[in-house]
């Protein structure tokens, strides 16, 4: 872990969401952990046995000028080391200009250290705007696959169309990843994930579809095989390898329904829980093609953040775990009562709810997307002796930052905010208001939930009470309990989403196909379903 003084002092400058008392527990407490030592060894003549580019190679961030290039060296990705020597290995990168890698136009070398896994984060950058690219990795004599990206247009430029697709909830142990390799014969510009990338649980807790490597993660080793052994899953690689994706996590990136520092275990310290965050956020880092101002300082890693397709889209990628305060009613589906609206709890934490209000008022996007975790509908369910309860994990459990927020889109008169979210294995189309209990109040932004690449197994295409759920909540325009991902095409004009789903991911080879479509054109969150 990065665990050296000097990035004490950078943890201790990003405090912000920890308090005081406890970030200084918390470094307290790491000194209890052996380091390990920043390598002075280089082994630049490492001959390999086994091709160490096993877990494949992923693009991600881009803007306008430059992209980052992502893979790592994992020789043996199930050992805890990844079958890496303790020392700095150096990897050497190209981009070209063709898929045959022939018109190279930048290249370079990389070390990759056993601090951060082996792991290579490029950022190739004076790049051409809205270009495609390939590029390939090699270290003595190994290569690794060649991986497609590319640029976004011009800052001030009006492209005609962006296509992307979202996913969430990828769980090994509850199914295939046939949704993936759909979505890789999709044109996509950029690919979002909304998170649940990896699932903590100990082998077997949640199906035997592919059985996780171990017990529940913990420390960094644990965390780093358990993303490596999702992304030995070829679907994945593949989808990885064509275009750049803009990525955020959820809970089980580190555990299920954590906030902040508090864990779902209600007998683990804060303290404790960061250290294992730490280990999470980290492994998180090294395993994604993110840009450096996300290496992680201690338990913080910079994870929200803004990205744009020319003036057509802008996105706002958000983090609704690192700094949420922690869920009310003990996070159990309730009315929304006075602990649900309170005026103290934030899902954002307020730098990074301030820093979302100026990046709306600032963008030039005709439509500006939110991708984040979890659910902005306010959708109630009867439960229990409940008449109308709601998920205190998700947005309503904030409302009143939610509502805040909803107002502040409407008053400001936003261009077209679309949500985009992921978290509950389902489909939903959703329109927001302030108030989503209000129908007979204007429509602020849309949503699209997309629902798990795989997890909770196959699903069906609707519930029992599927009518039940439209009545008491007619902001619903389109909910499905089947696997799969979602694609949109965005032009000036108009939005459409393709709910695209899978009928079977407990056997290989499922059948996907599109279920529906929903369109929002320009100037209206009224979703209509063709
Ligand atoms: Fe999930
Ligand atoms: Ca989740």
């Amino acid at each position: 872990m990065l665990f050296q003084k000097n990035n004490f002092q950078k943890a201790a400058q990003h405090e912000n969401g920890i308090n005081r008392r406890l970030f200084l527990a918390y470094v307290s407490a790491l000194y209890s952990i052996p380091t390990i030592g920043w390598t002075a060894n280089v082994n630049r003549r490492m001959k390999f046995a086994i091709n160490p580019f096993s877990i494949g190679v992923a693009s991600g961030d881009a803007n306008s000028t430059s992209v980052v290039l992502w893979t790592r060296l994992a020789p043996k990705p199930l050992d805890p080391d990844g079958g890496m020597p303790n020392v700095g290995v150096p990897v050497q990168w190209r981009l070209a200009t063709d898929e045959g890698m022939n018109n190279v136009v930048a290249s370079g070398q990389q070390l990759a250290t056993p601090q951060l896994g082996h792991s290579i984060h490029v950022t190739a950058g004076q790049l051409k705007p809205d270009t495609w690219y390939w590029y390939q990795f090699s270290v003595n004599g190994e290569e690794s696959v060649v991986g497609r990206t590319r640029t976004m247009p011009p800052r001030f430029s009006n492209p005609k169309q962006l296509s992307f697709a979202a996913a969430s909830c990828q769980s090994l142990e509850q199914g295939y990843y046939t949704a993936y390799d759909r979505m890789a014969e999709d044109e996509l510009d950029i690919i979002f994930h909304l998170g649940d990338y990896i699932y903590e649980y100990t082998a077997g807790n949640q199906g035997n579809i592919r059985k996780h490597h171990g017990g529940e993660i913990e420390s960094l080793s644990d965390y780093r095989v358990r993303h490596a052994q999702y992304k030995l899953d070829p679907a994945l690689q593949k989808v990885h390898a064509r275009c750049p994706w803009f990525v955020t996590w959820d809970d089980h990136e580190v555990d299920n329904n954590c906030a902040a520092e508090i864990s779902e275990q209600k007998n683990v310290k804060p303290v404790d829980f960061l250290i294992r965050r730490a280990a999470a956020y980290q492994a998180f880092y090294e395993n994604m093609p993110l840009r450096r101002t996300s290496i992680p300082a201690g338990p913080n890693l910079q994870l929200y953040r803004r990205g744009a397709f020319g003036q057509l889209a802008e996105f706002m990628v958000l983090d609704g775990r690192q700094y949420r305060s922690d869920q009310p009613n003990n996070d159990v589906r309730s009315p929304l009562n006075d602990a649900a609206f309170n005026p103290e709890s934030s899902m954002l934490g307020s730098e990074q709810r301030n820093w979302l209000k100026q990046s709306l008022i600032q963008s030039r996007g005709t439509w500006n997307i939110l991708a984040q975790q979890v659910m902005m509908g306010m959708v109630g369910m009867p439960s229990g002796d409940i008449p109308m309860s709601y998920s205190m994990d998700q947005w309503p459990g904030y409302t009143h930052e939610r509502m805040e927020l909803l107002r502040f889109m409407a008053d400001r008169k936003i261009s077209n905010p679309v949500v985009l979210t992921g978290d509950i294995h389902s489909n939903w189309a959703n329109e927001l208001r302030i108030d989503d209990r209000k129908m007979d109040t204007p429509a602020v932004a849309a949503e699209f939930v997309g629902t798990s690449i795989s997890s909770a197994g196959d699903g069906q295409d609707r519930i029992a009470d599927h009518n039940k759920l439209l009545s008491n909540n007619p902001f619903i325009k389109f909910h499905n309990r089947q696997r799969g991902y979602f694609r949109c095409t965005v032009t000036q004009k108009t939005w459409t989403t393709d709910y695209m789903v899978v009928d079977k991911v407990t056997t290989p080879g499922g059948k996907v196909t599109k279920r529906t479509s929903l369109v929002l054109e320009n100037g209206s969150p009224t979703l209509q379903q063709t």
